[in-house]
């Protein structure tokens, strides 16, 4: 007679879209098991490395991922690279189904000349290097200089001009790492120009990162009224949020402020400033090109209105200097795995509502189903529909259910032949508590330890 095994559930990385996913399945199905495998030691993935050290509230989702990983139906493999260690492959073989929800740990490059010159980095090394990631720990940013741009005006690139402009005892309070603290606390940086493409009502930001931006204590703005000409005339034909995002930009760049607020940018010593109708053309060396000295700009008019404008080159170029530059144009996925289809023109795997296209019992969820856009939210939404998308599969007997899968068990196997040991969740807790206490010890929530090798000294303990 026909009888269906308890289904095994594969899912390659731990940050929002591998727990979302994860606890969605667990909880539509009283009978399915879920494994979480991680490539690095600890879970969570951007909430851990990505997220800014000054916006705690938002790492609180990490609670319901852990009591996801909890689940006596969900178990975490960390330290276990999807692709090195063991093949998409031998997880489609040993699973009923596999998600595939690793994110986008590459940045997109501006392809420009003088890209690779020191004293340009990406946002996505530079947030990894104050986050803890352990490989951008040697990142080692020169701040010795005035100026610093930013390229990009989304929500990292906020992130970006907040952290290098905050007043150090904010983020002493921060799990911001002790290195990135002391480089910060040295810094020379004074003024944070955030350049755009296009005009202000296209920015790329929220309503709540350009709030903090125009509060920072500290800090004042410095915009150019003439980039707002005929602002207001043409807000009135845009969406809601759109419009109060431009307003609040309008108020803090435009708007006589009043007495406590002239009193406050009277006494800060940092400026910020969005800079609009700009493309990045070519960094600029110093003299004796060892390093950055500024970045050519071209300046762009826009054609057409509203949110989907377009920047059109005007030919006229204009040099800024500056000592750092700072890309945040947007991170990008990559292929772990040749077997698995991949679109490296969208730099995402083609899928239908979350179906991996011509495999079947393959799905993706999160920043590698949809690309690099969107807050926890947005990839929780996604994750859900694509949790959805598997479980009508597997009723439907598209996943075939009658076959027993051996899960973890058969792959345990291969990892101890290839010398990997896996890191569980209730050894991920031990490292918790270390950096928890460590930074306790010095008044911050957490003391974050910075390479992978003193990690799993800890488990190993
Ligand atoms: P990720 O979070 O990147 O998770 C992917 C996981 O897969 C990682 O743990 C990674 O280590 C793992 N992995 C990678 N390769 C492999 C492999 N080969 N094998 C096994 N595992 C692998 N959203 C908000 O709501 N609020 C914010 O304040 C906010 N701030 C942000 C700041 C920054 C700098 C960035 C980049 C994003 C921010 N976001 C924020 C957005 C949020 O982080 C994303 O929406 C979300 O993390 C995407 O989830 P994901 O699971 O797809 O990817």
């Amino acid at each position: 007679s026909f009888s269906s095994c308890s289904p095994k559930v594969c899912i390659v990385g731990s940050g929002p879209a591998g727990f979302y996913t994860a606890h969605h399945v667990i909880k539509a199905r009283q009978d399915a098991e879920v494994d979480i495998y991680e490539r690095l030691p600890v879970p969570f993935g951007l909430v851990r490395f990505g997220v800014a050290p000054d916006h705690p509230e938002v790492k609180n989702v990490i609670n319901t991922f852990t009591q996801t990983a909890k689940h006596s139906r969900c178990n975490f493999y960390g330290n276990i690279n999807v692709g090195k260690d063991v093949s998409v492959e031998e997880l489609q073989q040993a699973y009923h189904a596999v998600v595939l929800s690793y994110g986008a740990e590459d940045n997109r490059k501006m392809g420009i000349p003088g890209e690779d010159l020191a004293g340009v980095y990406s946002a996505k090394d530079f947030v990894g290097w104050y986050n803890g990631l352990p490989s951008c720990q040697k990142l080692n940013p020169d701040l010795s200089c005035d100026t610093a741009v930013i390229l990009g005006q989304g929500n990292v690139a906020l992130d970006v001009a907040r952290i290098l402009l905050s007043p150090i005892n904010i983020l002493k309070k921060t799990d911001i790492t002790q290195p990135a603290l002391e480089a910060l606390e040295k810094s020379q940086v004074r003024r944070v120009l955030i350049v755009g493409r296009r005009g202000p009502i296209q920015i790329a930001c929220t309503i709540k990162e350009l709030r903090e931006m125009a509060k920072l204590p500290g800090t004042r703005p410095e915009m150019l009224a003439a980039d707002f000409d005929g602002i207001t005339e043409a807000l009135k034909n845009v969406p809601r949020p759109r419009k109060r995002l431009t307003e609040l930009l309008l108020k803090t760049a435009l708007e006589v402020p009043n007495e406590e607020e002239q009193e406050r940018r009277s006494k800060a010593s940092r400026v910020w400033a969005f800079q609009f109708f700009r493309s990045p053309v070519e960094v600029l060396a110093s003299p004796d090109k060892t390093r950055t000295a500024g970045i050519r700009l071209a300046v762009n008019r826009l054609e057409g209105s509203g949110e989907r404008a377009q920047a059109v080159l005007t030919g006229e170029l204009e040099d800024v200097p500056c000592g750092l530059i700072i890309s945040s144009i947007g991170y990008k996925s990559t292929l772990i795995d040749p077997s698995v289809p991949f679109d490296s023109h969208k730099a995402i795997v083609p899928n239908i509502n979350g179906r991996v296209q011509q495999v079947a019992g393959l799905y993706c969820s999160g920043w590698l189903k949809t690309g690099p856009t969107g807050v926890i939210a947005t990839t929780m939404n996604n994750s859900f529909d694509t949790a959805k998308s598997l479980l009508d599969d597997m009723a439907s007997g598209t996943v075939d259910l009658s076959a027993s899968k051996a899960g973890f068990h058969s792959i345990t196997g291969l990892l101890e032949k290839r010398g990997v040991k896996p890191v569980l969740f209730s050894d991920w807790e031990k490292i918790d508590s270390v950096e928890t206490s460590k930074g306790e010890a010095i008044g911050k929530p957490r003391e974050k330890i910075l390479t992978v090798q003193e990690m799993l000294q800890v488990v190993h303990k």
